[in-house]
């Protein structure tokens, strides 16, 4: 029969405890034959690190504490069958320790299958546990993992790579700025990085004109971006830096605003940044009693819209600003000019940012006279 074990507590390991264990004995990185390290495929430095990313699913109401002691004491139980550079174990068979039924069993399921079948298992616990999926990629994951594929990439990153790890850390940082997960964690793993950049490969003529074929299910957004981008390297490159720019430079809170109605084609970050430039109060009323002093009025500077002549008093100040600078170069500009304000009603603005990639002022007034010349003729 199996018994409980001694590490550290009575309470009874669950399956899913096991199964995590035996994933971080067999799959330690002992690459440097010196330390023993973590499962690249976590993208964490620290075992404690590691033992913490299972925290949320796996601890049924143990305290951190206990939890890591559990979580690890599980790992070393298995380390008897692998050769990972870990000495504990060998303390363990003094001890006379031995894998229980249920051990064993974990283990005589999982050794046939390859380690990344076990991750793939093992993965699920990461985010939680089904309750609710992982959130799809954001076009601002995207746009990190595109600018890495047409600016640094090569055609078979592998997961276990420096470069592919920073990039995790990367797409990690905007993560968290959207608020998708905690500081330090990691939202896609190296692994599930690597399938998207094999999905830009397979869309890359580059790589297909070679007889090799990538993946070829990337989603629609995936397309989308490559149409956007692929042809545009070094616009890629400057969005992904603005977009990184932007997370260090702006407070918490715009980065975790509402999500705004339209997301530009350069993500949800520089929209953020964006609308709370356009909505910066002390800016728009400067910009509109500046326009006062000059015109007399507020009219819309697309389609000439006055809100006071057409609603009388309730109308009176009210009118939109849009911010003109073009959204991929947020990065680069820190403070908001007046001159880049521009007075707009609330139709004209909204047509701005109803389509992806936004209009320009020009392109709206353009669109104007346009649709007003066609109705003309017709
Ligand atoms: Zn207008
Ligand atoms: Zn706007």
């Amino acid at each position: 029969m199996a018994t409980v074990r001694d590490i550290g507590e009575t309470r009874k390991r669950s399956d899913d405890m096991i199964l995590v264990g035996y994933f971080l004995s067999r799959c330690t990185d002992f690459s440097d034959g010196k330390v023993s390290r973590p499962p690249t495929s976590l993208g964490v430095d620290s075992w404690n690190g590691a033992y913490d990313l299972f925290f949320d699913v796996l601890a049924e109401g143990r305290s951190l504490q206990q939890f890591r002691h559990t979580l690890k004491g599980t790992r070393d139980i298995f380390d008897t069958l692998f050769d990972n550079g870990r000495k504990g174990w060998s303390e363990g068979q003094k001890r006379g320790s031995q894998l229980s039924a249920r051990d064993r069993a974990v283990h005589e399921h999982w050794i046939r299958n390859s380690d990344e079948d076990l991750f793939r298992k093992v993965r699920e616990f990461l985010v939680e546990q089904g309750r609710h999926r992982n959130p799809d990629w954001t076009r601002d994951e995207l746009i990190i993992a595109l600018d890495y594929h047409l600016n640094h990439g090569n055609f078979d990153p592998r997961p276990q790579s420096e470069e592919i790890g920073e990039l995790a850390q990367r797409i990690a940082k905007v993560g968290a700025a959207l608020g998708l997960i905690e500081r330090g964690l990691l939202l896609r793993t190296p692994d599930a990085i690597a399938m998207k950049l094999r999905n830009f490969s397979s869309f890359d003529p580059q790589y297909t004109d070679n007889g090799r074929k990538g993946l070829t299910n990337g989603n629609r957004l995936e397309v989308e971006l490559w149409e956007q981008f692929s042809g545009r390297p070094d616009e890629v490159a400057r969005v992904a830096n603005g977009i990184l720019e932007l997370i260090g430079d702006s407070d918490a809170e715009i980065l975790a605003f509402d999500e705004p109605e339209f997301e530009a084609s350069e993500g949800r970050i520089m929209t953020r940044v964006h609308v709370s430039r356009e909505r910066n109060s002390t800016l728009v009323k400067k910009k509109k009693y500046v326009a006062l002093r000059q015109h007399g009025c507020l009219a819309c500077e697309v389609c000439g819209f006055d809100f006071l002549q057409t609603y009388g008093e309730r109308g009176r100040e009210f009118i939109e600003c849009h911010h003109t600078l073009p959204i991929s170069s947020l990065g680069e500009h820190g403070k908001t000019n007046l001159k880049d304000l521009a007075l707009v009603c609330s139709n004209c603005h909204r047509m701005i940012h109803a389509r992806r990639p936004w209009w320009s002022i020009d392109d709206a007034k353009a669109a104007l006279i346009g649709a007003n010349g066609s109705r003309a003729q017709s």
